[in-house]
């Protein structure tokens, strides 16, 4: 059976390491992290998202601000609100949560954050960095999704890893970071043959696809890791059930590691904003980053 994956644990882990980093910044830099989350609508999983991010950066000892618009907000206010966060010294990240309404035009709106507080790493110029192997603030999901694979296998050099998803969000960039730690990439996609076939080859399979337990139990190579990023809401036995994207069942009896749904990556992806939210924070004030 495999050992599972406790990225609730890990995150806890990671998010004191960041609070215990916050207070250095304060007493020996006389510098609050603070991050500013901006909310345009009514959507309830997004008010969730956001209430749990400005709990959780307060908990950190970090600075937060909620900027919450009615869906009718114009694409003009909107980047104007980022206009002056990106003008104001005391914000040090600044994350808009998607999806925004559809007449606000997203691309436009995230290009439009400075890229020095782009904490969410969605900027064309921190994944032209990332991709050419630059220091820069790389997407949350992705980072804690290399964190646990990291903990799980120590280190990942040399080995096989095949990623199901190429998302801008989460597949392309995790990939990106995978050959940063000298992986050996395969990123696997909808119009990819034989999946299984693919799947069967890593040490690691990364699955970012959004569809309810796809990857089976007999795709996996015996003592694979499994990172499944996966959220998926189902219907089972008359109850509403979160479910990855990995066959959880079927999955654990042949891999030698694997994240639960959820209780895995989904706690890593607050921890790792924080994360991104000091190193913005020292970067903009020109000062190392402390361990975290
Ligand atoms: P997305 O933008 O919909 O991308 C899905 C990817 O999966 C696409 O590249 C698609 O291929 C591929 N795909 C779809 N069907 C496939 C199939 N049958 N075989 C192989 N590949 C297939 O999704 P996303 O935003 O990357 O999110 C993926 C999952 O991660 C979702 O469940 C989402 O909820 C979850 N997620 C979790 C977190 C978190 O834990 N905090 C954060 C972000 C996302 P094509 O490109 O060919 O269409």
């Amino acid at each position: 059976m495999a050992k599972i994956i406790d990225g609730k644990t890990y995150a806890q882990g990671l998010r004191s390491r960041i609070a215990k980093a916050v207070t250095e910044l304060k007493t020996k830099h006389d510098l609050t992290p603070g991050l500013a989350v901006v909310l345009v609508g009514e959507d309830p999983a997004s008010k969730v998202y956001v209430a749990n991010k400005a709990k959780q950066t307060v908990e950190a000892g970090m600075n937060s601000w909620e900027h919450k618009l009615p869906a009718e907000t114009s694409e003009a206010d909107l980047l104007a609100l980022i206009d002056k966060l990106n003008n104001d010294p005391a914000c040090h990240g600044i994350l808009v949560q998607l999806p925004l309404p559809k007449h606000i035009d997203s691309a436009k709106v995230l290009t439009a954050v400075s890229p020095g507080k782009d904490v969410d790493g969605f900027h064309v110029v921190n994944v032209g960095k990332l991709s050419t192997g630059q220091d820069s603030l790389v997407a949350c999901t992705p980072v804690g999704s290399v964190m646990l694979a990291k903990d799980a296998l120590g280190k990942l050099d040399g080995i096989e890893a095949v990623v199901i998803g190429r998302s801008n969000i989460v597949g392309k960039p995790v990939a990106q970071l995978l050959l940063a730690e000298n992986c050996t990439v395969t990123i696997a996609h909808s119009r990819t043959k034989d999946l299984p076939a693919v799947v069967r080859r890593a040490d690691l399979v990364i699955a970012a696809v959004g569809r309810a337990e796809m990857v089976k139990g007999d795709w996996l190579k015996p003592g694979a890791c499994v990172i499944d990023v996966g959220i998926n809401r189902i219907e089972r036995d008359g109850k509403m059930k979160l479910v990855g994207d990995c066959d959880f069942a079927s999955c654990e009896k042949v891999a030698g590691a694997i994240t639960p749904v959820p209780g895995g990556v989904g706690p890593m992806t607050i921890a790792c904003l924080l994360h991104n939210t000091v190193k913005a924070a020292c970067a903009l004030k020109g000062i190392p980053v402390p361990a975290m």
